[in-house]
């Protein structure tokens, strides 16, 4: 139940950029509501910019991989 893999330790937009970390987590929601690290560089949020991703229809090659179609719908199982 806690091992949502999109939490981490508290850690700010600057320290992340301090430490060269790709993301940063401040433990507030976004403005979708999902509580998850995110991107230093944008500051979007992960949960986010992937249902963006998976929004978009699948290139040939990646509608050949099953697995990673699994995992897409694991992650947004594990956020609702
Ligand atoms: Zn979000």
């Amino acid at each position: 139940m806690s091992t949502n893999p999109n939490l981490m330790p508290i850690l700010t937009r600057d320290q992340a950029r301090a430490i060269g970390s790709r993301f940063y987590f401040t433990n507030k929601t976004c403005i979708h509501g999902h509580r998850a690290k995110r991107y230093t560089a944008n500051g979007h949020c992960v949960v986010c910019n992937d249902l963006h991703n998976a929004a978009r229809p699948p290139e040939p090659r990646a509608s050949r991989s099953p697995s990673r179609r699994r995992s897409r719908q694991e992650i947004r199982d594990a956020n609702h």
